[in-house]
C-alpha cells in the first residue's frame, strides 16, 4: 500500500469512527505511540508530557484532529504549497517585494526570518547576519517596516549570554536606523528568560525593543503587570503554542475574555500596545477601548500576518488605524507554517485533495 493511500484509509476511519487510540496505546507507550498518526505532535519532554497533549489532542474537534495529523505525516514538498500562502518566499527580495506592496496600501510591515530552536552557535551567527541583512535592506529600500526576531533562533536554547550579545548587536544595528525589534514570544518553556531579557534590556536604557505577551496564559495578567511601570511596548496575541491546562486557558471565549482584559490594563498603564489579532470579536472590542479613551493613532497599531483576512486589514485602516503586517520569509518554513495550519481548518480539505490526487 502506498504512503497516500494508508493516509487516505486513516482519515476515512476517523471521519468515519472518531480517533480512538487503543488502549495499551494511549499515554505514555511511547513505542507504541510513535506508530500513531498523532505522534509527531505529542513531543516527550519525560515530564508526562504526552499524557497531557494526546489528552489535549483528543479534546479537539475531530476536523483539527485530521488537519494536524494528516498535514504533519506529508512529505514537506507537499506541504510547501501550502505553507507559501502565509509566507513571502525564501529570500529577502521576496520579502522587500510583499513589505513594499503592504506600503502600498497604507500599512507597515514587520519582517521575520524564519527559524527557531536552533541547536548551534554558528546556525544562530547566520541568523543573526540575516536578520542585519533585513535592517540594512530595510534602511535603503526606504520601507515602512522593523524586524521581529525569535530569541531560541538567536541561541537561547544554547547559552543566554550568547543570546544576549546577538540581541544586543542587532539592537545596535537597528538604533543606527532609528528601527525597532520586536522579540516574539515562543513557548512556555522560554517565557521567563524572553521576559527576563527584556527586562534587562529596558533597564540598560534600550528603548527601541517590544516584547509579547499572550493571552492564553494564566501568568500573563502578572506579566503585564509587571511590564506597565516600564511602559513597554507590548504585542498581544492569543498565543500560538499548545501549552498544559495548568499554565494556559483553553476554551476560546475565555482567552478572548482576557485578551481584552490585558488590552485595557496595557492601555489604561499608557504602554505603546500592537493589537494582533484576526478575530473581529477582539478588533471591535480595541475599537471600543480606542473610543472610550480617545487614544490617538499613535498609541496603538493594529497587527496581522500576512496572508490572514486580507478584508479586515483593509477595513481597519479604512476606519483611519494604523496597521503592521508581519511578514515572514525564508527556507526554515515549517514550524511556522504547520503553526497557521492549525488555525485554519478549511485547509484541511485542500490537503485532503492533495493526498487523494497524489494516491
Ligand atoms: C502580527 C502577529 C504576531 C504574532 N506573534 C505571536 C507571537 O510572538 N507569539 C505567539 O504565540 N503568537 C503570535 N501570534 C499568533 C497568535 O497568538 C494567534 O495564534 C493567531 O493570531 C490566531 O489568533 P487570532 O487572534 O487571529 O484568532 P483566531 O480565532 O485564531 O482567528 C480569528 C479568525 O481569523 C482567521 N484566521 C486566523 N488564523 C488564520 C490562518 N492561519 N489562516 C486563515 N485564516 C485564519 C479565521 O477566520 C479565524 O476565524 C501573532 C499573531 C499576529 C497577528
Amino acid at each position: 500500500m502506498t504512503e497516500g493511500s494508508q493516509l487516505a484509509k486513516f482519515l476515512k476511519q476517523i471521519l468515519h469512527d472518531g480517533f480512538v487510540a487503543p488502549a495499551h496505546r494511549q499515554v505514555g507507550a511511547n513505542q507504541e505511540n510513535h506508530k500513531s498518526p498523532l505522534a509527531p505532535l505529542c513531543i516527550d519532554r519525560g515530564d508526562g508530557g504526552i499524557r497531557k497533549r494526546w489528552h489535549r489532542l483528543t479534546q479537539m474537534n475531530p476536523a483539527n484532529r485530521l488537519i494536524l495529523s494528516a498535514i504533519q505525516l506529508l512529505p514537506r514538498p507537499l506541504v510547501k504549497p501550502f505553507a507559501m500562502r502565509y509566507i513571502a518566499g525564501e529570500e529577502l527580495d521576496d520579502a522587500v517585494r510583499v513589505v513594499r506592496a503592504v506600503n502600498s496600501k497604507r500599512m507597515m510591515g514587520t519582517m521575520d526570518v524564519l527559524g527557531e530552536n536552533v541547536g548551534t552557535r554558528e546556525e544562530s551567527l547566520a541568523a543573526v547576519g540575516a536578520c542585519e541583512e533585513v535592517l540594512h535592506s530595510i534602511h535603503y529600500n526606504r520601507l515602512d517596516a522593523n524586524l521581529s526576531i525569535k530569541l531560541t533562533q538567536f541561541g537561547l536554547k544554547i547559552d543566554e549570554e550568547f543570546c544576549r550579545t546577538n540581541v544586543k548587536r542587532l539592537l545596535g544595528i537597528a538604533s543606527g536606523y532609528n528601527n525597532f525589534v520586536r522579540i516574539d514570544m515562543e513557548d512556555s518553556s522560554t517565557t521567563d528568560e524572553t521576559l527576563g531579557l527584556y527586562e534587562r534590556l529596558r533597564s540598560e536604557g534600550v528603548e527601541h525593543v517590544g516584547v509579547v505577551i499572550q493571552a492564553n496564559m494564566r501568568r500573563s495578567e502578572e506579566d503585564v503587570l509587571r511590564l506597565i511601570p516600564v511602559k513597554a511596548n507590548v504585542r498581544l496575541c492569543k498565543g500560538a503554542y499548545i501549552e498544559p491546562d495548568a499554565i494556559a486557558l483553553r476554551g476560546k471565549e475565555e482567552i478572548r475574555l482576557n485578551y481584552l482584559k490585558l488590552l485595557k490594563r496595557l492601555l489604561e498603564g499608557k504602554c505603546y500596545v500592537g493589537i494582533a489579532t484576526h478575530d473581529d470579536f477582539l478588533v471591535n472590542g480595541a475599537y471600543q477601548y480606542i473610543q472610550e479613551m480617545n487614544l490617538p493613532r499613535s498609541d496603538y497599531e493594529f497587527q496581522m500576518l500576512y496572508g490572514v483576512k486580507g478584508r479586515l486589514r483593509d477595513r481597519i485602516v479604512a476606519d483611519g488605524h494604523r496597521l503592521r503586517v508581519y511578514v515572514p520569509f525564508g527556507r526554515s518554513w515549517y514550524a511556522y507554517s504547520i503553526r497557521r495550519f492549525k488555525e485554519n481548518p478549511q485547509i484541511a480539505w485542500y490537503v485532503f485533495q492533495a493526498i487523494f490526487s497524489g494516491s
